[in-house]
């Protein structure tokens, strides 16, 4: 088996109006998404595993403000963060998944933590919580993760305007996908869903096979969109079952499911990672926040 790693990174894909994102937003974004994806390459480079560098990346993302996870995360129509997120590890398709999580600072390690402690898969809102206290997770109010921005962006929601999926952001879910010099795949997606969403609404992100999928030999794969769409399509494990029976490549597959997803009415995108080290970052939409680096000294940032 080659030696070669490489992470990806997404952070939200969506309508991206050039006016709205001004240069020095861009910018703030780019950088955020920077020291995600720097951080978890730092460890495939220093030998650590696939599973430790999407979880790094993806609490990177979550702390920061500017992304729909974590701190910072999209609000539902009663104002509150619920936060979803899921973790795969490709080596023998282990998963762990949080859902409607309202207390949790990183909840991409509560999912790891389900995946590692628990003998369940997803756990959800109050279950889950308890699971976090009980592991000694420290938790946090829930204004923790409101910023000024998400209330705005809710207000405008409710009183009718249309608000712009990714600047200012009703989506921007983040996610990560690598493989390690050992070969291991690893998936991670974290988001606080979609804006004015109704209390409980669980999207994509925390469904295995819907937005987070990784299976070793074969891709790993971090979903961002419609989560209604994603969940309907299967889309993370239809791009990996293109992959392993129908012999299409990462990218073809990848497409294959963008097509599948706005036949349905859905948009939005995708970045993965084959077998061989290979990422492929895929959209519909106008842009997606997304960056990836490989031993072979690709280093990519881009959100058109
Ligand atoms: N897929 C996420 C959800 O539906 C939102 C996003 O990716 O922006 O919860």
């Amino acid at each position: 088996m080659s030696s070669t790693y490489a992470i990806a990174v997404h952070g939200g894909a969506g309508a991206v109006p050039r006016a709205a994102l001004t240069p020095e937003r861009e910018a703030r974004y780019r950088e955020g998404l920077e020291r995600a994806l720097d951080a978890g390459y730092a460890l495939l480079e220093g030998g650590g595993s696939s599973l430790d560098a999407v979880t790094t990346a993806v609490r990177i993302l979550e702390d920061d403000p500017l992304f729909n996870a974590g701190h910072g995360a999209a609000l539902t129509r009663d104002g509150a963060a619920e936060l979803d997120a899921a973790i795969m590890d490709g080596r023998q398709l282990r998963a762990g998944a949080v859902a409607s999580v309202r207390h949790v600072r990183n909840p991409i390690e509560l999912a790891r933590r389900v995946m590692e402690k628990s003998r369940h898969v997803l756990l959800v809102g109050a279950g889950a919580e308890e699971f976090a206290l009980e592991e000694k997770f420290q938790l946090v109010p829930n204004l923790y993760f409101r910023t000024a921005e998400r209330v705005e962006q809710l207000e405008a929601e409710q009183r009718g305007a249309r608000v712009s999926d990714l600047v200012p952001s009703t989506r921007g879910t983040v996610g990560a996908v690598a493989r390690d010099t050992a070969g291991n795949l690893a998936a991670a997606t974290s988001t606080g869903g979609m804006t004015n969403k109704r209390p409980g609404r669980v999207g994509d992100s925390p469904i295995i096979g819907a937005g987070t999928y990784a299976k070793n030999g074969v891709c790993a794969v971090s979903a961002t969109g419609h989560g209604e769409y994603f969940i309907r399509a299967v889309a993370a494990h239809h791009v990996c079952t293109a992959v392993e029976y129908r012999g299409l490549s990462l990218e073809q597959a990848v497409r294959e499911v963008l097509q599948v997803l706005s036949g349905m009415g859905g948009d939005g995108g995708l970045i993965a990672v084959d077998r061989d080290g290979v990422p492929v970052m895929q959209f519909s939409t106008d842009g997606m926040f997304r960056g990836a680096r490989d031993a072979g000294g690709r280093r990519e940032i881009a959100v058109y």
